[in-house]
């Protein structure tokens, strides 16, 4: 079946969150997020430390730091800075989003949630659906391909 316009460029954004997501310096997870609103990329994100701390996101115990910031997060704080809105955008991220980013997510308007990989718990992706969210999983078969 072919593939229809939006899901091309849903995998394209996908592809494009996980190439940002090498930008990362936290070594247990790297996260890469973007948030689209019409034809535009109004915001990145990836999971890091924030501005103006040191970058490195795991303790001497290869535990992630309190106050690491989600690529989600990142992404949605780095609107708040801008002169743009992420209200009824979508947000582009590699990994299912937690509870606390999904918060956020629900707060800043956004409409639409499109992500590739399972995160641990499902609370974050309940809580988005429960909110009217759409929320999309699209998996990577491998870097060139992806799955349906
Ligand atoms: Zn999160």
């Amino acid at each position: 079946m072919e593939k229809s316009k939006q899901r091309l460029l849903d995998e394209r954004y996908l592809r494009m969150a996980r190439i940002w997501a090498e930008n990362s310096y936290c070594t247990r997870r790297q996260v890469g997020a973007l948030i689209v609103r019409g034809d535009a990329i109004i915001s990145d994100g990836y999971n890091g430390t924030p501005s103006g701390f040191e970058n490195i996101c795991e303790d001497e115990d290869n535990r992630t730091k309190p106050y690491v910031l989600h690529a989600e997060a990142n992404a949605i704080t780095k609107v708040a800075k801008s002169n743009n809105s992420s209200f009824g955008a979508t947000l582009y991220v590699t990994a299912s989003p937690c509870i606390e980013c999904s918060k956020l997510i629900i707060q800043a308007g956004i409409r639409r949630v499109v992500y590739s990989e399972h995160y641990r718990s499902a609370d974050g992706i309940e809580l988005l659906q429960k909110a009217g969210i759409e929320v999309e999983y699209i998996g990577f078969a491998d870097d060139k391909e992806i799955k349906d």
